[in-house]
């Protein structure tokens, strides 16, 4: 029986994979990833499997989109094992659920194999707890894509907010968030492309954002809130040790 593997492959560090994730990829004839999967990822798959890269370029989502179906739909009914491979999570964001419901339309037996989201790992890596005894009961990862659609006011609330694909809207957004009512001397931090070798991590405020004095990079997670606040003390330990 053929089955699909819908696999989250974390951040980048191939050391935040799952075993499970591991143990799929060396199973899997064929290897269908996306534009934020890591090379040090996609070697961890059987040397014989077919690799296929299936990111998209800004503007041809839609195209691309059935393209996609179509191989995965090829691919199974051959009989092929396939692992689709989703930076992060796969369910968020990134078109899993959609994914995952075409193939259960179409009877394909499909394996949900959860993976680190950036959402998560990108904060806790520079030194920003989502959530802080006092600071923050609660956080909210929302898109930053279609930045007018989104209703701020229900987010501009929330203790700590995460926003992902945000980097092109950044001063729209956070000016938005600062007229429904956060304040603009919120702490923010944006992590720029998350373990990788090339991270970086950018400390500011949101009203800096918003007036469009914040040098970003996608990809980039945007956190805000108190515990953004937290990070000088928690990384300077770590800031210590790379300068020595
Ligand atoms: N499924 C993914 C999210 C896909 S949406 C996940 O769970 O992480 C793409 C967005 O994710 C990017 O615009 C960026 O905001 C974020 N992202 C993904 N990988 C990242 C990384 N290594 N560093 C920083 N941001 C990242």
């Amino acid at each position: 029986m053929s089955k699909v593997y819908l696999i989250g492959a974390g951040p980048g560090d191939p050391g935040l994979l799952t075993i499970k994730a591991e143990r799929a990829l060396k199973k899997a004839d064929v290897v269908m990833y996306d534009r934020l999967v890591s090379a040090e990822v996609l070697l961890l798959a059987n040397p014989e499997a077919e690799l296929i890269y299936v990111g998209k370029r800004e503007g041809e989502q839609e195209a691309t989109q059935q393209v996609i179906f179509d191989l995965m739909l090829g691919f199974a009914r051959a009989g092929k094992t396939v692992a689709r491979l989703k930076g992060g999570d796969a369910c968020v964001f990134g078109r899993g659920g959609e994914e995952w419901r075409l193939l259960a339309r179409h009877g394909i037996e499909v394996e949900t194999i959860p993976g680190v989201s950036s959402a998560l790992a990108a904060p806790a890596l520079a030194g920003v707890p989502l959530t802080y005894r006092g600071l923050s009961r609660g956080f909210a990862v929302v898109t930053g894509h279609s930045c007018s659609a989104i209703r701020w006011a229900d987010y501009a609330r929330v203790d700590t907010l995460v926003i992902l694909m945000g980097v092109k809207e950044r001063a729209a957004i956070a000016g938005e968030l600062i007229r429904v009512g956060r304040p603009a001397s919120d702490p923010a931090v944006f992590i720029e492309r998350a373990t990788t070798a090339e991270e970086r991590v950018i400390e500011t405020t949101l009203g800096e954002v918003a007036a469009g004095r914040v040098d970003v990079e996608s990809p980039a997670v945007f956190v805000m809130g108190a515990v953004a606040g937290l990070r000088a003390e928690l990384a300077a330990v770590v800031r210590e040790e790379a300068a020595a």
